[in-house]
């Protein structure tokens, strides 16, 4: 069916999917199912692949493993399970008298593809093993009978549902692309695309669609997965300038006085970094807008002493500072720790977590209501609507990424907005610093104070365990402390790896059985682990046996010993985190991390974490091995997700495009010209609720 010519572009493109040449009413249900409604949800439907058949190829001509796609005939097909529940799928591909076999392992429903006498066309990686050339798990695209394969095009590939074949949908996208990539309105003005030497979104949605060689794919590419990073930057500089600019927060200057009377508390010398930090953050606080600001270090920086700067400097002024960790047993730490700093002031100190009974949680509240209270300490029970400050001048929050972004809003209370500092020991990638804390200015402490002595870590090899425990005795009677890491608390589920519980057992009547151990998990009540943690920390106790809730910030100076068993069951970021246990005091760290079943990939990170005690260095690996991961992920910061940009692939891009939009609004700061009110509009629609940009435009 047609729509009238004479409808606008816009209605054009709202067209229903299901009036589509070649859709209909049972197509557009099953197209429904991935999302797709309408015309224009069709033409930025953006294949999640592409065969290049300009490279069929005969199967003498194929090299070992180089990319291509091959035609031919199902001959034979041949399933059978290799014990132990696996399953092997061989399908054997004539073509004339040459043959190739393809390979699936454990995906039984493949053999539901294959008949004898088929077409087929396979687009993978060649191998050849002795003498017949083999694909595993290569893509597979059943011909109709008569269809000859398509060639000498790059093809599409899209997302599939069930009932909807991939010829099908490759031909309902191409038709709506052909009719409708005319309509869709061109947001970027003219002279930008000019000078960035983009092509117009006709020419991109075409030819990212069916692009006739590598070269307009990738401009097609380029443009989009720019475009999104360029709108992503704009939303961030919007939301930085509301900021700065609309929103008031108190003004908390360091005079030499204050600062002071604030150093004097100090046990130590603060090194050149937390010095400039300090001074950066200062400078924030004194200004009429609220300080959204970031600071990074690698474990045992020494973050700690400057938050407690910024809180004292919040109550020299008579306002109350709020101070969230991501666990308990951060949470009481901290107030140690500022405990001890603070007792000869009159500063007072609270600390707020799930774990209060109801009244007590009720006299906190209502001193904290009262000003009675200058700095209060907790966890996410900060967050709660009951908890009304009489006068917040600064939240800080330690670890940052176990939190949402969006919290800030939760604490933002009758038109003053406290000052924001964010505190990371996980170093953050750039590209996702650039990103998901785009909208915040960054400090750094890349020393760590002097006298820290460095870590030796190393690669635990089975054999070799009781030299290894030796060298834990030996310090341990030297009067140091260790730690026994293990991943899971008990033998429940998983009898591969080590638990906290048989670690426990054995270690307490057999290498360490003249030792004070003390057992810490996330399945103790906050009592029980809280009094562990005091005693590991007076040293009463000799050795922890835990799970990685330790992971995270707990600093005992004296602990230099670690053991890590089952290592293959951790992240990189997290293997560093539990070494930063170990590096806090004036004594060398040893670590020593076992790994029973090391596939390729555990290797490579075990590797890496041996290899460099750099943070930022191993979490720029991480990352690159294994992408941004959940705790960085734009969901989890309540953030829509990119449809085509990648942020491990495309990090040039995302400085191009970040470069820019600082350019286009250093210019024009709420982006109000008139040749950028479509790229506004366009970013408000997608950002403005996620970011908080309601009153932007
Ligand atoms: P992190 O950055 O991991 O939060 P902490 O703030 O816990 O690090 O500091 C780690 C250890 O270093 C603590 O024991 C702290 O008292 C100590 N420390 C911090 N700054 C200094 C300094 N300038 N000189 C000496 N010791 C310091
Ligand atoms: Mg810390």
């Amino acid at each position: 069916m047609n729509t009238a010519p004479n409808h606008s572009p816009d209605e054009q493109l709202l067209t229903p999917i299901q009036y589509l040449k070649g859709v209909g009413p049972q197509r557009a249900e099953l197209l429904e199912r991935l999302g797709l409604r309408r015309a224009i949800d069709l033409l930025f439907f953006f294949p999640r692949d592409y065969q290049d058949m300009s490279e069929l190829r005969a199967i003498p001509q194929l090299e070992e493993n180089v990319p291509i796609s091959v035609c031919g005939v199902v001959d034979e097909i041949d399933e059978r399970n290799t014990g132990t529940g696996r399953s092997m799928l061989g399908v054997l591909i004539r073509q004339e008298t040459q043959f190739l076999r393809a390979l699936w392992f454990n995906q039984p429903h493949m053999r539901q593809k294959f008949s004898v006498g088929q077409r087929v066309l396979l687009s993978g990686k060649p191998r050849l093993n002795s003498l017949r050339w083999e694909m595993t798990h290569p893509r597979v695209e059943v011909l109709a009978a008569g269809e000859d394969p398509p060639s000498g095009r790059i093809l599409p590939t899209y997302s599939l549902t069930e009932g909807l074949t991939q010829p099908a949908l490759r031909r309902i996208v191409g038709e709506s692309v052909e009719r409708f990539a005319e309509f869709v309105e061109e947001v970027l003005p003219e002279s930008f695309l000019a000078e960035k030497n983009l092509p117009t979104i006709a020419t991109a949605l075409r030819q990212i669609h069916s692009p006739s060689d590598n070269e307009q794919l990738n401009r097609a590419r380029h443009r989009f997965i720019y475009q999104e990073l360029l709108f992503m930057q704009l939303a961030l500089g919007l939301r930085r300038h509301r900021l700065q600019h609309d929103q008031r927060s108190p003004i908390l200057s360091a005079t030499a006085k204050i600062d002071a009377r604030i150093r004097r508390l100090f046990p130590f010398e603060l090194t050149a970094d937390q010095q400039l930090a300090i001074a950066e953050i200062s400078h924030d606080m004194q200004c009429e807008h609220p300080m959204n600001r970031l600071l990074q270090g690698d474990v045992g920086s020494g973050k700690t002493v400057v938050a407690e700067y910024a809180m004292l400097l919040a109550v020299a002024h008579k306002h109350q500072a709020a101070l969230m960790a991501p666990t308990e047993l951060l949470a009481r730490q901290h107030v140690r720790t500022l405990a001890r700093d603070l007792r000869a002031s009159r500063v007072r100190i609270s600390l707020l977590t799930g774990s209060l009974s109801a009244s007590q949680r009720r006299a906190v509240l209502e001193q904290i209501a009262a000003g009675e209270i200058d700095l209060i300490i907790g966890t996410h029970a900060l967050l709660q609507a009951s908890v009304q400050f009489q006068r917040l001048g600064l939240v800080i929050i330690d670890e940052q990424h176990r939190f949402g972004v969006n919290q800030r809003a939760a604490l933002r209370q009758a038109g003053i907005d406290p000052h924001y500092l964010v505190m990371t020991a996980t170093p953050i990638p750039r590209t996702i610093s650039m990103t998901l804390f785009g909208d915040l200015d960054v400090s750094t402490l890349k020393q760590t104070p002097p006298g820290r002595q460095a870590v030796h870590t190393y690669l635990g090899e089975e054999g070799q365990r009781e030299k290894w425990w030796e060298f834990f005795r030996k310090k341990l009677r030297e009067g140091r402390q260790g730690y026994v890491i293990a991943p899971l608390i008990d033998d429940s589920n998983d009898l591969e790896v080590l638990s906290v519980e048989s670690a426990y057992e054995n270690l307490s009547n057999g290498e360490l059985e003249a030792f004070r151990i003390g057992v810490l998990h996330g399945r103790q009540t906050t009592d029980e682990k809280e009094a562990v943690m005091q005693a590991f920390n007076d040293g009463e106790l000799q050795v922890l046996v835990a799970t990685s809730v330790v992971e995270v910030g707990i600093d005992v100076p004296n602990a230099t010993l670690m053991t890590i068993e089952g290592g293959q069951r951790f992240g990189l970021a997290q293997l560093h985190q539990l070494r930063g246990r170990v590096s806090r005091g004036s004594h060398p760290g040893y670590v020593c991390v076992y790994a029973s079943a090391k596939s390729e990939d555990a290797l490579h990170r075990l590797q890496a974490f041996v290899r460099t005690n750099d943070g930022f260095q191993l979490a720029e690996s991480d990352f690159q091995m294994r992408g941004p991961g959940d705790l960085f992920s734009l969901k989890q910061h309540g953030l829509p997700p990119f449809r085509i940009a990648d942020l491990t692939r495309d990090g040039d891009i995302l400085e191009e495009a970040r470069a820019d939009a600082q350019h286009l609004l250093g210019a024009t700061p709420n982006l109000d010209t008139e040749a950028w009110q479509p790229v506004k509009q366009r970013v408000l629609l997608r950002y403005g609720n996620a970011m908080d940009l309601g009153d932007v435009g």
